[in-house]
């Protein structure tokens, strides 16, 4: 498995985002709304709505990634690579999840497909996760999302269970270097 990438439960993600796209570089839609995203100035502007450190430079390229591609999608949260629409599932190498048949990979619900769509966010999980430090949603908004995507959380909390992987939130640090919010790591056995 290439360094840039880890394994989890859910898939792969990316610990490394400028080798990621390096190896695998994806085209920029054609559709001209998306392609409003990929001009200097919708950059700059967006530059200007992240702090100004590491973790607001990744998450603005990851913004900037996510909204210019048609179905690509690194999710900005816990960095799981993937397709709109496709839920999380563990995979038996990268190199069988590069290959992976499109009709055989579940999908989530429309309301999840939407977020992803849109903002690249995979799962409800991730969500909460990302916006903890946002201000812009007030406690009714995160509890209906957490609500409608209960079934789902429930497939990746049963997924870790049965795999011995943990799910954590990313300390200051983690953060700070990263731009990570969830990270997923191997239960340490005792
Ligand atoms: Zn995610």
């Amino acid at each position: 498995m290439p360094s840039y990438v880890s394994a989890s439960p859910v898939g792969f993600h990316v610990k490394d985002l400028r080798d990621f796209l390096d190896a695998h570089p994806t085209h920029i839609s054609l559709d001209p709304e998306r392609r409003t995203w990929a001009t200097e100035e919708a950059c700059l502007e967006l530059s200007n709505m992240f702090p100004d450190d590491t973790a607001g430079e990744i998450l603005c390229n990851l913004f900037l990634y996510n909204k210019t591609r048609d179905v690509n999608r690194i999710c900005p949260s816990c960095r799981r690579v993937y397709r709109v629409g496709e839920a999380p599932q563990a995979y038996e190498s990268f190199e069988a999840f590069l290959a992976r048949d499109d009709d055989r990979v579940p999908k989530v619900n429309s309301a999840t497909r939407e977020e992803q769509d849109l903002s690249g966010i995979c799962s409800g999980l991730c969500f909460e996760a990302l916006i903890d430090g946002f201000e812009y949603m007030s406690a009714e908004e995160i509890n209906d999302w957490a609500h409608c995507h209960a079934p789902y959380l429930a497939g990746i909390q049963e997924a870790a269970r049965q795999s011995g992987y943990v799910m954590r939130n990313a300390t200051a640090e983690e953060w700070a270097s990263s731009g990570i919010k969830l990270i997923w790591e191997k239960k340490q056995e005792s």
